[in-house]
């Protein structure tokens, strides 16, 4: 079932994307040579009390923290530790999810450690670039798969391929929502997909391998890692569909 958000619950989704870009912006910055990815979750966590809003992963699942963390190899979900130390050279994915006043943001940035090869920054600037694209077309006027095509095009162009085994959502009072927002086409799809409509609230998530799609997942039962060991990319934002086009409630504001 698609929920249709008025223009109160639309207000406070706004609260939470902002909530949500203030945590990424803060551990963006903080993102560098020698950091674990344990203090950088403590980081998250201490905005979150301050500002008295809570990390929707923490519990979800049963997922133990509050950033889901992506190393290098790693796709999505990996989970902090005092022992993953940055280093130069690392690419790092930095997912977050915000809950306040009853609604969900979430969000997610993949940033350089120190200088990345060629290649890393072909991936980030490829995936991130994807992301906006496929938000270009979360208009009333297309479906679901418009997005998912326009970003599996402008990947599969670049070289790179897109993970298929976790896709976008519709996003509101739940985290994940229906419907879901594929990276591709599925092969089985019939048409375009769900009609986009005002008032819709959807996270497109595009998670970009330099190699094969395939995912395996690590004895954690949590961390995804690209099953060939090569680099990947994810980039996230939660968009509202409106009269007007899409608006982005989980921008970074500089
Ligand atoms: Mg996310
Ligand atoms: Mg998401």
């Amino acid at each position: 079932m698609i929920y249709i958000k008025n223009k109160e619950e639309l207000k406070k989704m706004r609260n939470a994307g902002k909530a949500v870009a203030e945590v990424l912006s803060r551990l963006k910055e903080e993102a560098k040579e020698g950091v674990t990815t344990w203090e950088l979750n403590e980081i998250a966590e201490g905005i979150a009390s301050a500002k008295s809003f809570k990390a929707a992963f923490k519990g979800y699942a049963d997922f133990p923290a509050s950033v889901c963390f992506a190393l290098n190899e790693e796709v999505v979900h990996g989970i902090p530790s005092k022992k993953t130390v940055l280093k130069n050279g690392d690419i790092l994915g930095m997912d977050f999810g915000a809950y306040l006043d009853g609604y969900y943001g979430d969000s997610a940035i993949t940033v350089a450690v120190g200088k990345i090869s060629p290649l890393a920054e072909k991936l980030l600037k490829v995936t991130e670039t994807s992301l906006y694209k496929g938000i270009d077309k979360a208009t009333t006027s297309n479906r679901i798969f418009d997005i998912s095509e326009q970003i599996q095009t402008y990947v599969e162009t670049n070289g790179f391929s897109l993970v298929k085994t976790f896709v976008g959502h519709g996003i509101g009072k739940s985290l994940h929502e229906d419907p879901q927002v594929p990276n591709f086409v599925p092969k089985s799809s019939n048409g375009r997909g769900v009609k986009l409509k005002a008032g819709m609230v959807i996270a497109i998530e595009p998670m970009v391998n330099v190699g094969t799609s395939d995912v395996k997942i690590l004895d954690d039962g949590w961390t995804a890692v690209t099953s060939d060991g090569t680099l990947s990319a994810h980039f996230e934002h939660t968009v509202a569909i409106s009269d007007n086009g899409p608006e982005v409630l989980t921008e970074i504001i500089h």
